[in-house]
């Protein structure tokens, strides 16, 4: 399988690491669409957001607690943030290896593009 975000779990490819555990991995978008951009990613490869099962449901919990986790400790984002998954190549979904978006440290606009 070819999954960049995996290459990154393992290591294989470098990557901005912002949090670790043995469940989730965290790093710096790489064309990054606001001041402060993570992925926060499953070490599971599971594709999209379709592909969880309530299999997944720790996983998927890990993924939003530690997000709102690395948001606290991270000062540009004491006045918000967002969290997008994009699901499908409709929303824009490019990589498929689920992962969450940490956005913030500007003005976020409503609705999104
Ligand atoms: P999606 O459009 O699938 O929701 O988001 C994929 C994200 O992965 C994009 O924001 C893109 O910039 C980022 N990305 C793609 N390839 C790499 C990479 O090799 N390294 C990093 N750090 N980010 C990547
Ligand atoms: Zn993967």
């Amino acid at each position: 399988m070819d999954c960049i975000f995996c290459k990154i779990v393992s290591k294989e490819m470098k990557s901005d690491i912002v949090y670790e555990n043995d469940m989730i991995l965290a790093f710096k978008d790489i064309n990054p669409q606001a001041p402060v951009h993570h992925l926060i990613v499953p070490k599971k490869h599971i594709s999209s957001m379709s592909d969880c099962s309530s299999e997944d449901s720790e996983i998927i919990i890990e993924l939003f607690l530690r997000a709102k986790e690395i948001a606290e400790n991270t000062p540009e984002l004491e006045g918000g943030y967002r969290l997008v998954i994009n699901n499908g190549k409709e929303a824009g979904q490019e990589v498929f290896h689920l992962h969450l978006h940490l956005l913030g440290g500007r003005r976020m606009s409503w609705p999104p593009g």
